[in-house]
């Protein structure tokens, strides 16, 4: 297994600073010994006008396979004699990238104290992996290192040189070329990418595999075009681990997005939901119907519970009744976008003391939501199944237990209404279901009476004389009588 680095220099800024930049000095063959062979660097040549390394990793197969790490994906032991005759030691593989790691640490960190400048700058490299495994073949090999400015060469090697008739094996040679990158941006390229391209990774994969991806990926693997596939094959395709990988990666994302982006993607979503209709969308309609009933509540400190992208919470800010407001959701990424609408890092003291947003479930009751006036459910409870239903119900009636709840769901009556919106359909792809305006009531009637509330209804948007308003909203209030003393005295407090 092989792999050289090759930069070229004058004499003012000789190619030699390689090894300054690897750690390595050019004159010296270097061995490392690591878990599963001997790592050699040394320097085919070394002058001021070109220099090259070279990483040679000598594996011992049968140790690999006596050591118990020469399973094949997922963990499952290879057939014994795979196991014996494997091609290992001979093609640069995942076994590479962890050499490349162990003996060029520093260098893949761009650290370097002798010549921090010249770690920090691109420079002139090529890299030459002459058998690389590349489980998709020469263009996927393009579409990984292209993307990243890299200028490519993979020939494919044939299976046997002197029988060209048996066709190609799964081996290119690769030569990368750039003058864009520096040393640390290429290392860190080729420890992520070699075992994605090898696909056949050596040792199980546990969760801190999501850490060293992320690292290594840093200012690139976020908006790499190939994403997905990178973080699949690099976490052996277990799903939890990709999952998590790529929110995180969403959310570095969505940090360097600036927030032009961020009202592009409002904008998007907006016109996703026709209810981005002229003249007065609904969406704003919904949010003065909420002001104004909890308005009339008197609530001071609310939560607003499913706050998707902050829009609720922006509109609360700006009216001084409101002294307290808490935003909930279960998605970051929604949170992300809230926080970067409302600018919470950029905000004045008083405000920023007014408002905050954290992450949790309504599925499960949460001591954090005790203790408020009042709590919206803006279009949300149509977002859980069903059966998680009475759940949600039992968090907010029964443990947080606000004097006011406002709820608003569709009205599935005025769908045939939306002109784009095919007959049957509903109106987002996540609604879970959308109810008439007598399943609604029916609904918030069991819930009120369960949990000692009185509830009314009102329409929002235009109240349709045949299948009713686009919007339908409930307003619950605990009904103090049956909940006893505390409430009493906080109602009379209020009414004072
Ligand atoms: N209230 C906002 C957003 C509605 S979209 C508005 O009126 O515009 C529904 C929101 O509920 C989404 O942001 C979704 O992430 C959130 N949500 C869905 N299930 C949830 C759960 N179990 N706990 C908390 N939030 C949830």
């Amino acid at each position: 297994m092989f792999l050289t680095i090759s930069t070229t220099g004058t004499q003012e800024r000789p190619a030699t600073d390689l090894g300054f930049l690897l750690h390595k000095h050019p004159d010296k063959a270097q061995a490392f010994s690591t878990s599963y062979g001997t790592a050699h660097v040394l320097y085919p040549e070394a002058g001021p006008e070109r220099c090259t390394a070279a990483l040679l990793l000598e594996v011992d197969a049968v140790a690999l396979v006596r050591r118990g790490k020469g399973k094949g994906r997922g963990g499952a032991p290879d057939a014994a004699l795979a196991q014996y005759v494997n091609d290992r030691p001979y093609a640069a593989s995942s076994l590479l990238a962890v050499a490349l790691s162990g003996v060029f640490s520093s260098a893949m960190r761009g650290v370097c104290d002798a010549r921090p400048d010249r770690a920090a700058e691109p420079l002139p490299l090529r890299i030459e992996v002459p058998a690389l495994p590349a489980r998709g073949g020469a263009a996927l090999v393009r579409a990984l290192f292209e993307p990243l400015g890299w200028t490519v060469t993979a020939d494919p090697v044939p299976l046997d040189a002197e029988f060209p008739q048996w066709g190609d094996s799964r081996y290119v040679r690769l030569v990368l070329e750039s003058r864009a990158l520096t040393l640390a941006a290429a290392l860190r390229h080729l420890y992520v990418l070699l075992p994605v391209l090898d696909d056949a990774k050596h040792y199980w994969v546990s969760s801190d595999e999501v850490d060293k991806l992320l690292r290594a990926g840093e200012g690139w693997l976020s908006d790499h075009p190939e994403q997905h596939l990178i973080t699949s094959r690099y976490l052996s395709r277990r799903w939890s681990l990709t999952r998590q990988a790529r929110e995180r990666l969403e959310l570095v994302r969505l940090a360097e997005t600036d927030d032009s982006e961020v009202e592009a993607i409002d904008n998007a979503v907006a016109s996703e939901t026709e209810e981005a209709e002229r003249p007065t969308p609904l969406a704003v309609l919904r949010r003065e119907a909420i002001l104004a009933a909890l308005g009339e509540s008197g609530a001071a400190r609310v939560l607003d519970l499913g706050c998707g992208q902050g829009q609720l919470v922006q509109a609360l800010l700006k009216d001084v009744r409101f002294t307290e407001i808490v935003g909930v959701d279960v998605s970051m990424r929604a949170l992300t976008i809230a926080s970067r609408r409302l600018k919470l890092d950029r905000m004045g003291e008083r405000q920023a003391a007014r408002v905050k947003l954290f992450q949790g479930s309504l599925a499960y009751t949460d001591n954090r939501l005790a203790g408020y006036d009042a709590a919206v459910l803006s279009e949300v409870i149509e977002h859980l199944d069903l059966p998680r239903l009475p759940a949600l119900e039992y968090a907010v009636f029964g443990a947080a237990r606000p004097r006011t709840v406002v709820v608003t769901t569709p009205n599935v009556e005025y769908n045939v209404r939306w002109e784009s919106l095919p007959a049957g359909h509903v109106r987002h792809g996540d609604h879970r279901f959308e109810w008439t305006r007598a399943e609604f009531q029916r609904w918030s009637g069991a819930v009120a009476a369960r949990y000692g509330y009185g509830v009314g209804f009102r329409p929002v948007g235009p109240d349709d004389p045949e299948v009713g308003p686009p919007t339908q909203m409930a307003v619950f209030a605990l009904d103090t009588a049956v909940s006893g003393t505390t409430q009493n005295i906080a109602k009379e407090e209020r009414t004072a």
